[in-house]
């Protein structure tokens, strides 16, 4: 991709409406616009990173043994009445009726959706255990919409919900899920920490959330600073090994649940045991905001000039630019090594604009791409290019061969 035809409109200035730094550096490099208050547009670059952690999280429930699936997002009243949350989950539900006056909403989270399909389609326990997720638009009507994607009214999550004949198994597939969303998050680049929690209005017994630390954080929880051990509950010691807990501030990116039978009792969604006899179905429920772990790793790794995407999630791992652009041997070279790393099927970028150095740099460092390779006069003398690592600042000169290896 050319910077000259890529639509991603930058700002100098840092967005007034904007009270954490992600929110402002999404806005500044261009990778989402608002619509509406919570409500967003994700622009190419902006995707591209969603798309990536997409892949990331489709990658791991696969992995795990779940199944992806797409439920719809128009629910019918009737289902949420049958569990009572129709009444319990108050203004935050989208609600409204139809043309022929039916009670309708905007799904928050999926579980009376994928129960009542579950209870339709499983009567037996041969056909458990079942892991089923989707990666889908979910709708909130928050009273504080606030912190851009972080907490937004519409916004992408995957969620993943799971089926098993007893309680045993049930603890087999929340296992599952722990380790899988611990391999989510460190792919992304991202140091978490996974506390137990109240499962609110979700509901259920057991349940656990993977923060982010980051003093913009909206969730207080304590952190064990020799053993690492994190807890949303106010004691002073560690439960582990006694030392005193430090108070600190966390992004809630992902929420585990052991629903038991929360949804499958009232909904009867019974399957038949290999005895014989009818029971409900024991029930989990697992989900990832999306954009909200995109904003999360830029509240994670950034600094004053802009972001520092982790390489697994950057929209584009490489970026070459060419110090002068109006020097045709630096422009030939760039396009060289631009067109030599697209071959070998890197993302990469080249910044063919006729604009000087320092709007390049400063544009690179914003946008946050892993690497650099900065083709300038010294490459004309010396046959080396430097090379930029954006997240740690270190620069080296190295061949246009070494740049392609390095980059594998
Ligand atoms: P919060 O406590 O921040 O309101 P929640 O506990 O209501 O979140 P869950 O119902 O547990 O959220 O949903 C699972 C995941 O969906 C959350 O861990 C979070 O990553 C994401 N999420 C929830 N609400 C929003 C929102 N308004 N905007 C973006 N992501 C969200
Ligand atoms: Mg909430
Ligand atoms: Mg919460
Ligand atoms: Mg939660």
């Amino acid at each position: 991709m050319k910077m000259s035809a890529l639509f991603a409109p930058t700002l100098k200035e840092t967005p007034q409406e904007a009270e954490v730094v992600s929110h402002s550096l999404m806005l500044r490099a261009g990778l989402i616009r608002q619509l509406s208050s919570g409500i967003y547009s994700f622009l190419p670059l902006g995707l591209r990173v969603l798309n990536k952690i997409i892949e990331i999280v489709r990658e791991e429930m696969n992995r795990a043994g779940g199944q992806e699936l797409l439920l719809p997002a128009l629910h019918p009243g009737e289902l949420w009445k049958e569990t009572g949350r129709w009444d319990i989950y108050g203004p935050e539900l989208i609600r409204f009726k139809d043309r022929r006056n039916r009670d309708f909403c905007l799904g928050p989270t999926h579980e009376e959706v994928i129960t009542d399909l579950v209870r339709r389609e499983v009567r037996s326990y041969k056909q458990l255990p079942l892991m089923l997720y989707q990666i889908q638009t979910k709708f909130r009507d928050e009273i504080r919409p606030r912190f851009g994607v972080m907490r937004s009214r519409e916004f992408l999550m995957k969620d993943l919900y799971s089926f098993d004949v007893d309680y045993e198994g049930l603890k087999k597939s929340y296992e599952k899920m722990y380790h899988a969303y611990c391999r989510v998050f460190e792919r992304c680049g991202l140091d978490f920490i996974a506390v137990e929690a109240e499962s609110g209005v979700i509901g259920g017994d057991v349940s656990h959330e993977f923060l982010i630390l980051a003093d913009s954080g909206e969730e207080k929880v304590v952190v064990c600073p020799s053993c690492g051990l994190g807890s949303t509950e106010e004691r002073e010691k560690c439960a582990r090994c006694g030392t005193p807990l430090e108070e600190k501030r966390g992004i809630e990116v992902g929420h585990i649940f052991q629903l038991g039978t929360k949804y499958s009792e009232p909904m009867k969604a019974y399957f038949v045991d290999r005895d014989g006899k009818e029971k409900p179905i024991i029930m989990g429920c697992y989900g990832i905001g999306i954009g909200r772990t995109m904003a999360a790793a830029i509240e994670a790794h950034h600094d004053e000039q802009g972001i520092k995407w982790p390489y697994s999630i950057a929209p584009y791992q490489v970026i070459v630019i060419p110090v002068n652009a109006s020097n045709e041997e630096q422009m030939q070279e760039a396009q060289r090594i631009y067109e030599e790393l697209l071959n070998q099927g890197f993302e990469v970028l080249l910044d063919d604009r006729d604009v000087s150095a320092g709007v390049k740099f400063n544009e690179a460092d914003l946008l946050g791409f892993p690497v650099q390779v900065i083709v300038g006069t010294k490459f004309l003398k010396t046959g080396k290019i430097e090379v930029k690592f954006r997240m740690t600042g270190d620069r080296e000169e190295l061949s246009a061969q070494e740049i392609v290896n390095l980059v594998h």
